[in-house]
């Protein structure tokens, strides 16, 4: 269980503060009050916004195939992607269930689409039982996630007054509301190619987040999909489900491939980041482990700030890490 956390005067003036899921409840270290004052994100005014018959989604055309799918209403600010090639689509993540999201496919492709999951988080997964294939990573901890679905008792934090900025869809129920299990009809390893003819996606396996996670890279368009191995809001790198070691292993993989890739198409909050970034996560990463790095603690959770992004870490895990 997180504390609740009592500095946050630097908190509230940072940004990119949402984007975080979590099992175990919320601390105002994670979730300042009013966390919507962070609208609008100045990266959506420079996209080309695309109209869509459901007011919970905002859909933006990011380049030739690509759009993002973005749940604004919610503390998430889940995005969710379609990647569409000659022959077929893929969604990258299917969100939080609350809204549609098949509909906005349609209205978007008249291709055959299927999901791809990129980890097993609700906020991810939410939509996935609409669509009739489904590809998951093969990691049992994930499977074992969908096979599970989400009760509606579990789901009840997530629609709470202060982790919705507007008014649920018409149409939802949340005293009803759960995400059915789902069963992959595809199971997805490191190098597996998804074709859609005329754009593959390379499945890379990334744990860390968690152990089940993978990002999907797009040679040819120079496109990282990054999940929520990176986001540009406080990365979660304690507690729950990750594996700091792991995270850092990845992100260094990742970092080996910046000559592949432009742009990280992330899981949350913003869908268009230069991938630099990558190289800068390491970096922040091995500044928290040298001590160079300026942060605010309370009970030993730290938050590291860097520039577009922080690093939410508990103290004892950087000692770990410098040791
Ligand atoms: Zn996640």
């Amino acid at each position: 269980m997180i504390r609740k956390i009592l500095t946050l005067a630097a908190l509230l003036v940072s940004a990119g503060i949402a984007g975080f899921s979590q099992e175990e409840g919320t601390s105002e270290l994670i979730q300042p009050s009013e966390w919507w004052r962070v609208h609008p994100r100045p990266v959506y005014a420079t996209l080309e916004h695309v109209g869509t018959y459901q007011e919970w989604f905002e859909v933006y055309r990011l380049a030739e195939g690509a759009y993002a799918i973005y749940e604004p209403n919610q503390f998430e600010e889940a995005i969710s992607y379609l990647a569409l090639g000659s022959e077929r689509g893929v969604l990258i993540d299917a969100g939080t269930g609350i809204g549609d999201i098949r509909q906005v496919v349609e209205e978007l492709t008249d291709l055959p689409v299927s999901v791809v999951l990129t980890h097993e988080h609700y906020d991810h997964i939410g939509g996935a039982y609409r669509f009739d294939e489904i590809a998951a990573p093969s990691n049992p901890a994930g499977l074992e996630v969908l096979a599970r679905g989400r009760d509606n008792a579990s789901l009840q934090g997530y629609i709470t007054d202060d982790y919705l900025w507007k008014p649920l869809p018409e149409g939802f129920d949340g005293a009803t509301w759960t995400i059915p299990p789902v069963q992959p009809t595809q199971l997805l390893d490191d190098g597996d190619i998804i074709d859609l003819g005329g754009r593959t996606l390379e499945v890379i396996e990334t744990p860390g987040h968690s152990p089940a996670h993978v990002c999907l890279l797009d040679r040819e368009n120079r496109l990282l999909w990054t999940g929520d191995h990176f986001f540009p809001g406080p990365l979660y790198a304690f507690g729950g489900d990750v594996t700091i070691d792991d995270y850092i292993a990845s992100n260094k993989r990742l970092e080996g491939l910046l000559d592949q890739f432009d742009y990280v198409l992330a899981g949350h909050n913003d869908p268009w980041v230069e991938s630099d970034v990558i190289r800068r996560v390491s970096e922040a990463f091995q500044a928290i482990a040298n001590g160079t790095a300026e942060y605010s603690e309370d009970d030993g959770l730290r938050r590291y700030f860097f520039q577009g992004f922080d690093v939410l870490i508990r103290a004892e895990m950087v000692e770990e890490m410098s040791s």
